[in-house]
């Protein structure tokens, strides 16, 4: 692609793995400029004066961390969307592609979850603030197009894991929670306590398979409608357990701790668009595979890794 590509985020889990399959991108992190304030949003795009923008940035955390922080994952979200996206309108940006979640789903829907439906009710209370900011991402970039012609469009990312994560167990994701508690078992001999009954299932993608998506779509989509994007196969929360337990031959005692917040059952989402678009469904790496990939680089990683402190 022979186009100058900014891509906000490119500090994360995300950022990090678009930086393998797109490696000659700028990538930002907070440290480049706070998104959250409008100036100094202005003021990177000035520097760069991108062509195109993957807008990964984001505040993003697990269901512990989305219900003690309802305002602050509100306001940097918000914030943060609406000056990267105000900006790409001011700096002439061709195309921006912007990441929302499928927490944005209202919580009472029929399954699979389809990209028409974002707005059809309120989203799951857990993560509320952080839904509904990313919801305003759909509006901005629509009212954006249908006033000034922006071709600003939207993916639906259902969970991702991957390398460079965040492992903190207050505020990170369920793959990553599993990965730490099962390592640290394996190797400090500390109690592994899951939270829930280890039933509910969930789709969930791997960030270098992501990124390769996100490519495809920034390449092929052009529509103001969200596109769902990611790996639409449910495992349960217990099917990952035991696979991380495999993986670092751990056969301790796991403890299902159903007094943990309760989150969704399940949340399919459909990939038609995806496929229609012509993405092929066996893209995607094995979630054993994965799992390993991550397991060592965790492995390798752990003094260093977000959220990991020894
Ligand atoms: P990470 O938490 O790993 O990374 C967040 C990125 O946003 C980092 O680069 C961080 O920079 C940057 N950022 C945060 N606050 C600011 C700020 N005020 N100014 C500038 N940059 C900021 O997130 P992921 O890579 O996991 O997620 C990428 C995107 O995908 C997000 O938009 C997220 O909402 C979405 N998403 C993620 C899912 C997941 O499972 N992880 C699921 C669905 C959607 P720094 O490193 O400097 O802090």
């Amino acid at each position: 692609m022979n186009k100058k590509i900014l891509v906000t985020g490119g500090s994360g889990m995300l950022g990090k793995a678009m930086q393998k399959v797109l490696p000659n991108a700028v990538y930002l992190s907070s440290k480049d400029a706070d998104l959250t304030n409008s100036a100094a949003t202005d003021a990177i795009f000035n520097k760069h004066k991108p062509d195109l923008v993957l807008h990964l940035a984001g505040r993003v955390g697990g269901i512990k961390a989305n219900m003690n922080n309802l305002g602050k994952f509100y306001y940097d979200n918000i914030q943060i969307n609406t000056n990267v996206l105000e900006s790409s309108r001011k700096y002439n940006v061709e195309k921006v592609l912007s990441m929302l979640s499928t927490c944005v789903y209202p919580d009472v829907i029929s399954y699979p979850l389809r990209e028409r439906t974002i707005h059809n009710g309120p989203p799951h209370h857990s993560n509320y603030a952080y839904a509904y900011a990313k919801r305003m991402v759909d509006v901005q970039s629509k009212a954006y197009r249908q006033q000034y012609g922006c071709n600003f469009i939207t993916a639906i990312p259902n969970n991702m894991f991957g390398p460079n994560d965040n492992f903190d167990l207050e505020d990170s994701h369920v793959i990553p929670a599993i990965i730490r508690k099962i390592y640290e078992a394996k190797k400090f001999g500390k109690e592994v306590v899951l939270w829930g009954d280890g039933t509910p299932l969930r789709e969930f993608t791997y960030s270098h398979d992501m990124a390769k998506i996100i490519l495809f779509v920034l390449e092929n989509y052009n529509d103001p409608e969200p596109i769902n994007i990611g790996n639409t196969r449910e495992y349960s929360i217990k099917q990952i357990a035991s696979m991380v337990c495999s993986i670092y031959n751990y056969d301790g005692k796991i403890v299902w701790d159903s007094k943990g917040p309760p989150g969704q059952f399940r949340k399919p989402s459909s990939n038609e668009k995806l496929l229609q678009l012509g993405w092929d469904d066996n893209n995607f790496m094995s979630m054993h595979y994965s799992l390993e990939q991550v397991c060592d680089w965790f492995d390798k990683n752990y003094s260093m890794a977000r959220g990991v402190t020894i």
